[in-house]
């Protein structure tokens, strides 16, 4: 019986994505053997990772000039890599939107090669807010500027994408997927599978082309941009079945509705809980009102000494993985593109009948 998950990831995936793959998994198209079980370089794997890019360029309306790239060690390995493709042509500095956690890691990273300058931060109200534009000191001649539209730990996310003169280089891990974008705008969307693609193991990058040739001479290969896309992802041994999975996942987006689809329904998802939330006096959003985030909720309750029972008794009722991030403490719902309106439904019944017995 499988129950209501609301991990921030790895998170849920489509039901129907996992039969699919159960009832493929020892003979995947009368082959004989599991897709796991297969070269890489085969004409049917080829295929396998063929399908999976046009669809994404599909979902995202990726237009020709951008490469879409199938990449390991997750969006760590992705963050780390940006510096790393884009610090070549001479300019040091760095432009970031300080949002919270995912974004200082990144600004951590990139600052051990450029010169990071922080055009805003949230840190004064505990990054629970999307700094407004208005408010940012952008450098003259940045290499690029990172910024992390979803930050899934403090659950904010941006709603809108910043104006720059440089290339837009975005962590979009937590949000992929979730609606469109106007990915012309970008110069490089990255983002760890593990939420709204597929399972942990793989990561994608958007890279517009023109960006292809500004690495740091050094680069170790396994993080070039341009190696992977002139080896079309397949410059070593790519994690097949991660990129499969994935691909399942973009063919169930489609039958959905697409992005679009998804987009008015993580609006419904959030308003349910947000709403709720806000009603009552026991549960709080601790985000502002206009940067929360629609993939991931976190909320307090009234009396941290009831968290733990709580949790207990959320589980027991089959919900799942509710607890916040270890550094944030509370609870959060993620509600990414997997999690059916009912799961919303019924967590919010819980809390209503959580808070009538014990608030
Ligand atoms: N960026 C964001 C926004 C994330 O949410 C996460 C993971 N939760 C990461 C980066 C790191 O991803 P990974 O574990 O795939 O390296």
């Amino acid at each position: 019986m499988r129950k209501y998950n609301f991990c921030s990831g790895p998170a849920a995936l489509p039901e129907p994505v996992l039969l699919r793959a159960q009832e493929e998994l020892l003979d995947w198209e009368g082959r004989g053997c599991s897709v796991m079980e297969v070269s890489h370089r085969s004409p049917e794997f080829e295929a396998v990772a063929a399908r999976a890019e046009q669809d994404l360029r599909d979902l995202l309306a990726i237009p020709d000039n951008y490469k879409v790239l199938f990449l390991q060690g997750g969006a760590t390995a992705q963050f780390s890599a940006v510096p790393w493709n884009l610090l070549g042509a001479g300019q040091k500095k760095i432009d970031f939107i300080h949002s919270g956690q995912w974004a200082k890691k990144a600004m951590e990273e990139a600052g051990r090669y450029g010169e990071v300058n922080i055009v805003a931060s949230s840190e004064d109200r505990n990054f629970s807010y999307a700094p407004a534009a208005d408010s940012w000191q952008q450098s003259e001649d940045a290499a690029y500027f990172h910024y992390v539209p979803n930050e899934t730990i403090g659950g904010v996310e941006f709603g809108y994408v910043p104006e720059v003169s440089c290339p837009l280089v975005a962590d979009m891990s937590s949000s992929i997927l979730s609606q469109p974008i106007p990915v012309e705008n970008f110069g490089v969307v990255f983002a760890g599978a593990q939420k709204n693609i597929g399972p942990s193991g793989i990561a994608v990058a958007i890279v517009r082309d023109d960006l292809l040739d500004r690495a740091l001479p050094d680069i170790p290969r396994s993080l070039s941009w341009k190696v992977a896309a002139d080896a079309h992802s397949m410059d070593n041994t790519p994690p097949t079945f991660a990129w499969y999975l994935s691909g399942l996942v973009f063919q169930w987006l489609k039958e959905q509705g697409g992005v679009s689809a998804m987009a008015e329904l993580s609006w419904r998802k959030s308003a349910l809980l947000y709403d709720f939330v806000d009603r009552s006096d026991f549960y709080s959003s601790p985000v502002a009102e206009g940067s929360r985030s629609r993939m991931n909720i976190p909320f307090v309750l009234a009396d941290e000494r009831l968290d733990k029972q709580f949790l207990q008794e959320s589980e027991a009722a089959g919900l799942l993985n509710l607890k916040g991030h270890r550094s944030v403490g509370g609870m959060r719902a993620s509600l990414y593109n997997a999690v059916p309106v009912e799961a919303v439904e019924a967590l919010v019944n819980f809390m209503a009948d959580f808070e009538k017995r014990v608030g």
